[in-house]
């Protein structure tokens, strides 16, 4: 689960990371109240979009009077940012921070993540901050640092030091420096976070080091343990489609092509996937009804494929097994009846009950193609994309 960059800056303020004064706002008038709060002479106007990027694409702007605030919040706040990491239709800009202006030395690049072939969390260090910190990885390894944590040790002393030493960090900031790199990891320890980043870290004019950006995500598997950061999600930021499908229980991921898949498992999923890019075309999402899919489950599914207008046609492909034939087949049947099908459906079952199944289809007065093998459901996929 990601977070806004004022959600992790108020995380980071509890974990003791300095951020600079600011709050988030909704209109250009509260934008204009957060600049006079905070005092200055200088702010910065910053989207809050689950993307990274913004800074080039004119989501980071700075405004010398309360008045420009205004101006700058309520050109970014509807408009649709795009960044190098949003996809060409960008993300809808509906909050804005307003922060403290800096002046800014050094720019460094501080994160800890998984490193998932060592099984541990790694937190790295960079140089330099403020680009993709993989960009750096490519053109200066040796700018970066990286150390693995032992949980169980948790982080001891001289592996703070590697990484501030391998930063280049000043001396006289290694007690600051210190405090932020302790409280990143304690943070994302405690959370279950996969990722933890500040990009960039800096040292101001003046001496302080502080995050200037944000950024958190947090372990889809472990919010469990953490029901109270669910309030933190913000919708907005999800594919409507995807966010219709978790509220059913339905585990569907958009894609960029266009054919749609009804599968139940993920493995037979991934191998559906497969049958479609050898069939010459591209799957429109991954959609795994589960096991224990209702003929509800399967109309909210079909509904919810249907619902992505890039669809040019749709293959179902099941193994019943505990999901038994007959149930899909009504509950496509069912699906059929409320919404109007306008493109062509491919069907293979196998499994329990699948004669009961086939009739069902059959006997529905609908047009579905019926595909007796995995072969042959992709010779009549590859009919679908070239028509
Ligand atoms: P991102 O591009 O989405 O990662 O957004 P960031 O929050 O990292 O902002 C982009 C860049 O704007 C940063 O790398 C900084 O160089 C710059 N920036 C943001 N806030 C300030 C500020 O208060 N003062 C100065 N001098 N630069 C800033
Ligand atoms: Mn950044």
């Amino acid at each position: 689960m990601k977070i806004h960059e004022y959600q992790a800056k108020e995380i980071f303020s509890k974990f003791a990371i300095p951020v600079p004064k600011g709050s988030a706002a909704r209109a250009g008038k509260e934008a204009k109240q957060i600049a006079e709060e905070i005092g200055g002479s200088q702010w910065v106007v910053k989207a809050q979009i689950h993307a990274g990027g913004r800074g080039k694409a004119g989501g980071v702007r700075v405004a010398d009077t309360p008045e420009a605030v205004v101006e700058i919040a309520e050109e970014m706040l509807g408009m649709s940012l795009v960044t190098p990491q949003t996809g060409p239709q960008g993300v809808r800009v509906s909050k804005v921070l307003v922060e403290e202006a800096l002046a800014v030395k050094q720019e460094f690049y501080v994160g800890a993540a998984v490193d998932r072939a060592r099984q541990c969390p790694v937190l790295i260090a960079g140089s330099e901050g403020g680009m993709e910190i993989e960009e750096l990885a490519k053109s200066h390894p040796e700018r970066i640092v990286r150390e693995r944590v032992d949980v169980g040790l948790g982080l001891p002393a001289f592996q703070v030091r590697n990484l501030l030493f391998g930063m280049g960090m000043d001396a006289g900031l290694m007690r600051a420096g210190t405090g932020v790199i302790r409280g990143l990891y304690r943070l994302f320890d405690s959370f279950d976070c996969t990722l933890a980043e500040i990009n960039p870290l800096v040292v101001t004019e003046d001496g302080r080091l502080l995050a200037l950006d944000a950024k958190i995500d947090f372990d889809d598997n472990a919010m469990f343990r953490h029901k109270d950061l669910l309030e933190l999600e913000d919708a907005g930021e999800k594919d409507p489609l995807e966010l219709e499908a978790s509220r059913h229980r339905l585990n569907y991921i958009r894609m960029d092509g266009n054919v749609g898949i009804m599968v139940n498992g993920a493995g037979l999923a991934m191998a559906t996937m497969d049958l479609i890019k050898q069939a010459g075309a591209s799957p429109a999402n991954f959609l795994d009804v589960g096991g224990g899919a209702t003929t509800e489950m399967v109309t909210k599914g079909f509904e919810i494929i249907l619902g992505d207008k890039n669809v040019r046609g749709i293959l179902i492909n099941i193994f019943g097994g505990i999901l038994r034939c007959d149930v899909l087949a009504n509950g496509v049947v069912e699906a059929a009846s409320k919404v109007r099908i306008n493109v062509p459906v491919v069907v293979r079952l196998e499994g329990t009950n699948v004669e009961q199944g086939r009739k069902i289809l059959a006997g529905s007065g609908l047009d579905f193609v019926v595909a007796d093998s995995m072969a042959d459901a992709a010779e009549k996929v590859r009919g679908i994309a070239s028509s």
